[in-house]
Formats: C-alpha cells, structure tokens, sequence
C-alpha cells in the first residue's frame, strides 16, 4: 500500500465524458489498496472565461472578490469528480482548500501557502475515502478565501504530497511528459525520462507551459518527487527529482520558446551612474517581471538599455517609466511585441564548454539573427524575431541532437 497524491489539470477534467474517465482511473488507484488524495484544476478554460465576467461587470475588479469568484472553478470539479467516484461505487469526499487545511497569507491572487493541517484528511485516508481537494485555493487566517496564482493546482498538488509524506505524487495533463521541446513545433522531439528540478525549472520559467514554477521551486525545496504524464494513456511519463551525476552528461536537455514576452527599449537616456537603477526601481515597484537586460556602451554622454518583459506587463513598463524619463532628462521607450524567447537549459552547461558556441552557430547557418542574449549557470536564451522562433527551436534542437537522447 502506497499513499498517492495524483492532480489532473484542466483538460483532464474538461467535460463529464472527462471526468468520468478520470474517476475510473481514481478508482483504479484505490482498489490497488493505495490511500488516494486527489487534486483538480477548474475544468479547461473556466477560469479564464470566470475572469472575463468580473472584467465585463467591472474593469478592475478588487482582488480578493476575484479570489472569491475564482476559487468555484475548482470547486465545481471536486464536487463532480466526487459523485463521479461514487456513482461508481468508491467512497470518496470532497475538500475546499480551506477544509483541507491549506494556510495562505493574505495576498489575494498570488497567496502564499504558509502551512497544511494534514488532520482532517488523516482521519479520510485512515477511513478508506478517497479526498478530492480543490487545487488553487486555500484561506488566510480569517478564513478568507485566497488563490496561489495561474497554474496554481499544480502547487497545490506537490505541497499536499509534502504535508502528507506521499510516497508518490503524480500529475496528470494532456501531454505525455515533458519532451525535449514542443512536439507540436519540433516532430521529432523526444519525452525525457528524468529530470532535475533546476532543469525543469528553467524550462518552466523560458515558455514551456507543463507546469507552474511556483510548484516545481516548491517540490525542490521540500524534496517532493514527482512525474508528470498523461491521464489519456498509460505511458510512463517523466520523472522530475534532484539532480543525480548521470544528468550531467546530457549537456542540453530541452529546448523552450516564449512567444508571451516583449522587448523593451530605454534610448537616449544620459549615461551616468544612477540612471539604470532608476529605471528599474521604477518596474519594481509597478511589479513588473523584467528578464533579460543589456546595456550598451555609452556614446555621447548616452546610453540605451533594452531588455525584455511579459507582454501583459508593456503597458504598465511604459506607463512607469514615463515620470523616470523626465526625472532623469530624458529618453525614448519603445516597446516591440514581435519577438520570442528560445532558450536552451542542461545541468551538463556546467561542466562542458562550446554550448553557446554551438547554438549561435547553428542560427547563424539558418541566418536568424540574434537581439539579446543572456545565461545562467544552466541556460542559454537568444532573443530573436517571432517569426523565426519555431524554425530556430528546431535548428537548435538538431544541433544539440535532442532527437537521439
Ligand atoms: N484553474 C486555475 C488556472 O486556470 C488553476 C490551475 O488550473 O492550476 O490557472
Ligand atoms: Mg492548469
């Protein structure tokens, strides 16, 4: 007997066809004598659509009534995939966040997870009922409903795997895996056994959309292994675990593009010291998430800086800077939405040399020229035009030979 906490996401349980399946597969988990904790997303698409009702009755809705609005897309799935279990003849119940113990602090849209009282569930589990929790969710210590931010049941899932000591934790979507890039851009893209925390990470973090990185940080940080495969099959999926020696030997695992980011340039600003850190104090404290920053060299007592950002978060950049520009004596924003982020991510970059080398090169023969870069100990990202991007990824996979792992 093993306790398993398993998530299904929102296609997963898309429509009652859906959930029904998902319920056989509950049930089949169950009956293998295993304790079940279950976690759900929203079915496919409510979310967005409950956010398009608060923007269609208000423009800027207060963030704790969208909590409120947004928490009854999870709550509905737990509710169906229950009595979906138990028109099947399994005993199972369904939990709120809240009812599940789930602590947040009280920032509404993005809350914290402080802390997870496994008791009530305990005494479930010792019972024989499968628990069907609300992912997304939980409540601050006024017993305000919270939610964890976009993709957020995937934290949910890993940080209930911890509270709970789960042997396993496994979380279901509509892929098999996670594949060394995009299968629907690059066909020959491979599912990648097992994977380090850092690597997929960084690949949660450069556009590859399998899962939240809020919940593979907190999986790294509490040890929690977990694979990632698909509820409409029985493949094996991928494993995502601490980093073992074996995995540095592959020097690029995966290859992720970011369609969703924006470039962003400051020109003519007067190249003195200070004039940088104005510029980004000012995106920090509108919140806005800046990524990849390059400064040239001054000329002519200016500078220009460039650098890139969330595409929802251009107009709140502009509007930023704008005060700054004139408090400083002026320059130039400009922002171009037509561009993509391709980044390539290995643990094995740390120990081998040429990988930027090799991918600069392999652009070049397919003559994509190349706007921004950046590193880090374990990635390399290009910025470069958006209708490019998909070819790109497929160069840079070939020349990685990503398709022979
Ligand atoms: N339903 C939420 C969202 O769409 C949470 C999730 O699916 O993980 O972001
Ligand atoms: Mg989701």
């Amino acid at each position: 007997m093993a306790r398993i906490v398993q998530k299904y996401g929102g296609t997963s349980v898309g429509d009652v066809e859906r959930i029904k399946k998902v319920a056989e597969r509950i049930k089949g988990t169950r009956d293998e004598g295993n304790e079940v904790v279950v976690v759900v997303s929203a079915r496919a698409g409510v979310t967005n659509e409950l956010i398009a009702r608060a923007k269609a009755v208000c423009p800027d809705p207060s963030e704790r009534e969208l909590d409120q609005l947004l928490a009854i897309g999870e709550q509905e799935t737990i509710a169906l995939v229950a009595m979906a279990l138990q028109g099947i003849g399994a005993d199972a119940v369904s939990y709120t966040g809240a009812q599940a113990g789930i602590f947040t602090d009280k920032v509404h849209t993005k809350a914290k997870i402080q802390g997870i009282n496994p008791k009530p569930m305990e005494k479930e589990l010792k019972a024989g009922r499968i628990i069907i929790v609300a992912g997304f969710q939980g409540a601050d210590d006024e017993g305000r409903i919270t939610t964890l931010g976009r993709g957020g049941s995937d934290l949910t899932a890993i940080a209930l795997a911890a509270a709970l000591k789960a042997d396993k934790c496994e979380i279901y979507t509509d892929v098999d895996g996670v594949y060394t890039a995009d299968p629907r851009v690059v066909k020959n893209a491979k599912k990648i056994p097992e994977i380090s925390y850092d690597e997929m990470l960084e690949l949660a973090s450069s556009g590859s959309k399998v899962m939240q990185s809020r919940s593979v940080e907190f999986a790294a940080k509490y040890d929690v292994v977990f694979e990632v495969r698909s509820s409409f099959n029985h493949n094996p999926g991928t494993i995502v675990k601490k980093e073992v020696a074996y995995m540095e030997k592959v020097v690029v695992r995966g290859v992720a593009v970011d369609k969703d980011q924006a470039k962003v340039i400051v020109s003519n600003i007067v190249d003195k010291p200070g004039s940088a850190a104005k510029v980004f104090r000012a995106l920090a404290d509108a919140s806005v998430l800046v990524d990849m920053i390059v400064q040239n060299v001054g000329r002519h007592g200016v500078a220009n800086l460039t650098f890139t950002v969330p595409q929802t978060d251009t107009r709140k950049a502009v509007k930023a800077l704008e005060p700054v520009l004139a408090a400083i004596g002026g320059g130039q924003v400009a922002v171009h939405e037509h561009i993509a982020k391709l980044s390539v991510v290995g643990v094995g970059m740390k120990t081998h040399s040429g990988v930027a080398a090799t991918l600069f090169q392999s652009l070049a023969e397919a003559g994509i020229n190349i706007e921004l870069i950046s590193t880090s100990e374990i990635k390399i990202s290009v910025v470069i035009d958006l209708d490019r991007v998909e070819e790109a990824a497929r160069v840079a996979h070939a020349a990685f030979h990503l398709d022979q792992v």
